[in-house]
């Protein structure tokens, strides 16, 4: 009787769902300072013959460092460095694809990832398309992937996005920003060494770092929540008022901030993030804004919904010294502004877990115009 209550207050909270959702989680994880040096054992028994390389998607800011020469790359292995100037797009998958398979005559026996939230899902995607035919624009959306993708590991070398423990990967397509969210997205391996992240520059460090933060604040405020995101969510909050408002060395720093990324996915997975990312979709989508930034460009202005969260985000601003921009949205037209509007508006299930049901009631295309005229 208990099951069949909860179940029906979930069902209340507006979770769709047949029954309870039963996501992936990531298999295998390996946690440590270095432990990126195990990469080459943990691949070799994934090799499947020495003419099925491994697929390397690197982020460029690595090229030529040490950490590329620590790549375990052997036989015909391909290392492919990659820009995370721009957000991930379908058509970038698409070509990445059709260069792998224009140049190896069998399916590469794994892709891996190596960079930030960009060259995460970049691996994601790259490995779903590899084995799912009709490019990636095609499988944008809930469980439209078909096929298991090929073995796919994830390294991040920034923390925050949470990426490295979801079922989606967040793609530009021809006519829409969406992940593709499916059971064959998330890793094989997650490969968590927090050295990785010690050469992140510091705004990049807040900006990526907030996401996180953003995340639990948005899990733990919305109607979705419920026991389990709220134990990930808390414990991810936790770790960032250390790692942002507390005097920790870099290591445990490092350490940490790994650690809430982790927790702070974990978190969202059960429920759904809310106002700020719905807000920020609107200003990736017309003007090509990162994530990170975004996120916080929209949030400073939350106060209404998220009152304690926006105070401890002024604080953490205030303590690292961050200037966001102004004057984003100074000279958009009206028709710009329609553009994100709608774009937002549109962020369905992220307002519900925000507002409730009736969140129309509060949120109108002029409410939002008027919070990213403030942009
Ligand atoms: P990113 O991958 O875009 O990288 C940001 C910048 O940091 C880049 O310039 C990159 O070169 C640099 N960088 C990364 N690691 C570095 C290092 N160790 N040293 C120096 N520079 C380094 O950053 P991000 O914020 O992690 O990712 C944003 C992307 O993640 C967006 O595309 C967003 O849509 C996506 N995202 C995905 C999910 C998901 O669940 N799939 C969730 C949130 C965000
Ligand atoms: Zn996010």
């Amino acid at each position: 009787m208990e099951v069949k209550k909860d179940r029906q207050t979930l069902k209340s909270k507006n979770i769709k769902m047949k029954g309870y959702r039963n996501f992936p989680m990531v298999p295998r994880v390996v946690f440590g300072s270095g432990c990126f040096d195990q990469l080459g054992d943990i691949l070799m028994p994934q090799r499947k013959h020495s003419d099925a390389p491994i697929i390397f998607l690197v982020d460029d800011v690595f090229e030529g460092t040490e950490l590329s020469k620590r790549i375990p790359s052997i036989f015909n292995d391909q290392i492919i460095f990659i820009s995370a100037a721009e957000e991930p797009k379908t058509t970038q998958v698409d070509a990445l694809v059709q260069l792998l398979k224009e140049n190896f005559s069998e399916l590469p026996s794994g892709v891996v990832g190596i960079g930030g939230g960009t060259l995460l899902d970049l691996a994601k995607a790259v490995a779903i398309v590899l084995t799912n035919d009709g490019g990636a624009a095609k499988y944008q959306g809930w469980d439209l992937v078909q096929k298991k993708s090929i073995y796919h590991v994830g390294i991040p070398t920034i923390s925050g996005t949470g990426a490295e423990v979801s079922r989606t990967t967040v793609l530009l397509g021809p006519d829409k920003k969406l992940g593709i969210n499916s059971d064959f997205t998330t890793f094989d391996q997650v490969l968590l060494d927090p050295d990785l992240t010690a050469g992140v520059p510091k705004e990049q460090w807040f900006y990526t770092g907030m996401d996180c933060y953003i995340h639990c604040i948005e899990s733990l405020n919305g109607t979705y929540l419920n026991a389990f995101s709220q134990s990930y969510g808390e414990k991810a909050l936790d770790l960032c008022n250390e790692v942002y408002l507390s005097n920790l060395t870099p290591e445990d720093s490092r350490n940490k901030l790994m650690m809430a990324s982790w927790h702070g996915g974990m978190s969202i997975a059960y429920s759904q993030v809310g106002v700020a990312h719905a807000m920020s979709y609107g200003l990736s989508y017309l003007l090509g804004i990162k994530h990170g930034i975004g996120n916080c460009l929209v949030f400073q202005h939350l106060s209404e919904f998220y009152e304690d969260g926006v105070k401890g985000f002024n604080q953490m601003m205030k303590l690292h010294q961050i200037d966001l921009p102004t004057g984003i949205c100074a000279d958009l037209t009206d028709a710009q502004f329609d553009t994100m509007v709608t774009v937002a508006m549109g962020m369905v299930p992220l307002w519900e877990n925000a507002l409730g049901k009736n969140w129309r009631k509060t949120i109108t295309p002029e409410k939002l115009k008027s919070i990213y005229q403030k942009i």
